[in-house]
């Protein structure tokens, strides 16, 4: 340390006979380890809303993942947008809107209600409710959690280990469709998560059974939040438009889990999705609706917080995330 600060004040300086900070400073700082906690708080008319991280979600190796893809074009889009060539990784951003008479949560995260199966993505996820303390927002408060589908990673933390509700005073929202898919034992078949997908849904919504709502295509689920089924990823996939004022948000789920390979090549399969090309019909469609007129989105899965629009780009579409505000509400 001692030699290049002595070369950049220069021989002979004045300066150099008294030292411009303490020795103590000299010591290495200890490195803090720890992060904030991962919450963004922004206006959608006159809601307020929240973005709660239930932490990172990795994918690993992306190829997997994207099974109909081709290896080399993959690698091509990770590393042109400087991202890991080996490791594709996804956030999980839950909204919580206040509308002044409800306090709505969008999805749960992982949570640890599956026991190591919480896990299967890795230790970094299940931090939706700590996250949402850290915010100011007790789960007691939340009236109404809305599912986009029934996934782990979107309504595993509706109950704790035990299987206590999360939630005590919320109704659940989901379509009809999802609750009945993922809660059938009929449909443990095919790819091996199936049976740890169907006996986690079972065991967070059955805690909620007296208090399901069924979302409809169109209809409102509280009033400024409309349900837009966009089936594919799930049977029953639905997104949410959140509109206050003049201001929308649509919540866009998991239309796309990649702001790179899944934009700029909407037909790309996903290797979660229950009916795959129909998920990427769907997804087509939305996109080139919400380019064409400008939708602010979230995306559960993209970049933290998941804010942007996305815009025309060759023959798929850019992610331009919303800059985040954080020295006001607007
Ligand atoms: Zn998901």
């Amino acid at each position: 340390m001692n030699v290049p600060r002595r070369a950049l004040l220069g021989a002979g300086a004045a300066l150099a006979a008294a030292p411009l900070w303490p020795s103590a400073a000299e010591a290495a700082a200890p490195f803090r380890n720890d992060l904030p906690p991962a919450w963004y708080r922004f206006r959608i008319g006159e809601f307020e809303a929240t973005v709660i991280s239930d932490g990172r979600l990795p994918l690993g190796e992306p190829g997997p993942a994207f099974p109909a893809s081709p290896p080399a074009e993959i690698t091509a889009l990770m590393q042109s947008n400087f991202l890991p060539v080996n490791s594709a990784n996804l956030e999980q951003n839950a909204l919580i809107v206040n509308t002044g008479r409800h306090l709505v949560l969008f999805d749960t995260g992982m949570g640890d209600s599956m026991g190591p199966a919480s896990q299967m993505f890795g230790p970094t996820t299940g931090r939706l409710l700590r996250n949402m303390r850290a915010a100011g927002i007790e789960p007691a408060q939340i009236d109404m959690v809305i599912l986009t589908h029934a996934h782990c990673d979107h309504c595993w933390a509706l109950v704790d280990a035990q299987g206590n509700r999360n939630f005590p005073n919320a109704q659940v929202a989901l379509s009809e469709t999802d609750l009945r898919y993922w809660t059938d034992p009929a449909n443990k078949t095919g790819p091996a998560f199936m049976t740890a997908f169907i006996d986690g849904a079972t065991k967070n919504l059955n805690a909620y059974r007296d208090r399901l709502v069924m979302v409809r295509d169109g209809a409102e689920v509280v009033p400024g939040i409309q349900a837009i089924s966009a089936p594919g990823h799930t049977l029953g996939h639905t997104m949410y438009a959140v509109t206050s004022g003049n201001r929308t948000v649509v919540n866009t789920g998991d239309l796309a889990h990649h702001q790179v390979l899944l934009l700029r090549r909407p037909l790309w399969e996903f290797s979660f999705d229950t009916d795959p090309r129909m998920s990427a019909q769907t997804r087509a469609r939305a996109l080139e609706r919400f380019a064409g007129e400008r939708t602010q989105l979230l995306s559960y899965h993209f970049s933290w917080p998941g804010l942007g629009h996305v815009a025309k780009e060759q023959e798929g579409y850019a992610w331009i995330p919303t800059a985040m505000d954080l020295t006001a509400l607007e």
